[in-house]
């Protein structure tokens, strides 16, 4: 029965999200984090709690003042991640209210936005003024602060970060005091990836780059191809990533390249069509032969019936699909050059478990970022070339099971979590094995600029190992899944 019900609710939220962002000429996803009648949820639903208190604050000001009359507190974008990082125990913080454009020089395509605004309302803007991001990542939903808090990755040979975009920030720490930071400064670093331990984002100045189009190629390919083929596809293309699929050699490779080629007719909606049908066959078909068990022999028949595109548009749209399948993430990197054998892993892992019990249907998304990241301190691709390992599951009966035998297989072979994502058993004695040094240079800063432990909650003390309990919580700010009810 819980199958069946998980199966339907994945399917229902998956097609009535299409349906409404469609209805809405793309302005509404029904599927995001907000805060309704009192009860905070994340994108996915699984996080929902009710804050002892929702501030809204509409400037840097009224930030400072927040975070000064409050004793616990949390601040959230877009709701986007997929753990209890946006679990306040006090004071829940909307930025909702703070975005929108401060002020653009089109002379150098300097950009500054507040930290709530949306990445697709910046593309907008951009666009709007001739310009646009040197890269993006896969979603365009989520805020500028959301996104540089959890260190967002795209894919490509030689760009991977959002954060690189970026040249000042501004951040109010946990004492009210702002700071503007570039690049170079330690806080800074801490504050890209650092899930707001050291601060609220406020405000973010983005280098822009004159717009240009992008042919965004989808192919249907196989691993016997692809794997003896790796470095070269990477090295050919702008960006690539893999979709790679259980019980089946075959894949789909996605790359992105800039061009001078015009538009291609009705390139949007023909992109919206493609990813419409992607989600909603990920979420019905999919989870229908994962459920009754004819995965492994279905699976490479379904993913042959699948068709290849080619698509010229401009280039944020090239670059964000929006995401429609309602479905949870796990994500890790591990180095280039351990690649094959580590997705294989994982893999295996979803095979084996498959067989023995009840998983949703999954698909694992491959994506590369080039060494040299140094705008982070405990971002998961910091320092060495990266490859990403991710999960994606149908949000139905049996993915915390496939998601905590993964963490287990990560801790294994040293993989580093996406602090942004699926997260329950990392601690902090987990990101100090893994990232050593930044690890301790991370914790002063965060004992420097937030003593009172006002920015710490149950998930923060457990990965970073500082702040105190509120204790007079009474547990309607612990973290809790839906369902439990907590709401
Ligand atoms: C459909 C989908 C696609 C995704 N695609 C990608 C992808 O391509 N690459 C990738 O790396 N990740 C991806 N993610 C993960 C996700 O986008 C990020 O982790 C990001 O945090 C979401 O931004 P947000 O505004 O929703 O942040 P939220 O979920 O609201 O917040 C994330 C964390 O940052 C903190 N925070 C939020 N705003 C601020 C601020 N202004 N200052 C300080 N702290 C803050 C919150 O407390 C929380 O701990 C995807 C997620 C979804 C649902």
């Amino acid at each position: 029965m819980k199958k069946l019900l998980g199966y339907l609710g994945v399917g229902f939220h998956t097609s009535v999200n299409i349906l409404l962002n469609a209805l809405s000429g793309g302005r509404f996803l029904w599927l995001e984090g907000r805060v309704q009648g009192g009860v905070f949820h994340n994108w996915a639903l699984d996080h929902r709690y009710r804050p002892r208190r929702v501030a809204r604050p509409d400037s840097e000001e009224a930030i400072a003042e927040v975070v000064r009359t409050s004793q616990h507190l949390r601040a959230f974008g877009a709701g986007h991640s997929f753990n209890p990082g946006v679990v306040s125990e006090e004071n829940l913080v909307s930025l909702d209210r703070h975005a929108g454009i401060v002020r653009a020089d089109p002379e150098t395509g300097r950009v500054t936005v507040r930290g709530g605004t949306r990445v697709r309302d910046i593309s907008r803007a951009l666009l709007d003024r001739g310009l646009a991001f040197g890269g993006l990542p896969s979603h365009d939903a989520q805020s500028i602060g959301g996104i540089l808090s959890t260190d967002v990755h795209g894919t490509g040979r030689d760009w991977g970060f959002v954060s690189e975009h970026v040249v000042r920030l501004r951040l109010v720490d946990g004492e009210g005091r702002s700071h503007d930071c570039t690049p170079e400064d330690p806080l800074f670093q801490a504050a890209i990836g650092g899930i707001g331990a050291v601060g609220i984002i406020s405000e973010v100045e983005v280098q822009a780059v004159p717009r240009f189009h992008v042919e965004q190629k989808v192919e249907i390919s196989n691993l016997d191809f692809v794997e003896p083929n790796l470095d070269r596809l990477i090295e050919e293309n702008d960006h690539l990533s893999l979709y790679l699929f259980p019980f089946t050699r075959r894949c789909q490779i996605n790359s992105w390249n800039r061009t001078e080629r015009p538009k291609s007719r009705l390139g949007e909606l023909r992109e919206f069509l493609a990813i419409s049908l992607d989600a909603s066959t990920a979420a019905w078909a999919g989870g229908l032969l994962a459920y009754t068990k004819l995965l492994p022999t279905a699976s490479g028949l379904a993913h042959r019936l699948k068709k290849g595109t080619n698509l010229v548009m401009d280039s944020h749209a090239a670059y964000n699909r929006t995401l429609y399948h309602q479905h949870q993430e796990y994500e890790v990197t591990v180095p280039y050059e351990d690649s094959l054998v580590d997705i294989r892993r994982f893999i295996d892992l979803y095979e084996k478990l498959y067989r023995e019990e009840t998983l949703p249907y999954t698909l694992f998304e491959i994506r590369f970022t080039p060494a040299g990241h140094a705008r982070s301190l405990l971002g998961a691709g910091v320092g060495r070339r990266s490859t990403w390992i991710h999960l994606v599951t149908s949000q139905s009966e049996g993915w915390e099971r496939y998601f905590s035998a993964a963490e287990e297989l990560a801790k294994e072979i040293g993989a580093r979590p996406h602090l942004g994502k699926f997260c329950e058993a990392c601690d902090h004695r987990d990101l100090e094995r893994l990232h050593g040094e930044r690890f301790a240079t991370f914790v002063k800063l965060v004992h420097a600029h937030d003593p009172q432990g006002r920015f710490s909650n149950a998930f923060t003390r457990r990965v970073f190992g500082t702040g105190q309990p509120d204790r007079s919580a009474t547990g309607s700010g612990e973290p809790s899944r839906a369902g439990s009810g907590a709401a």
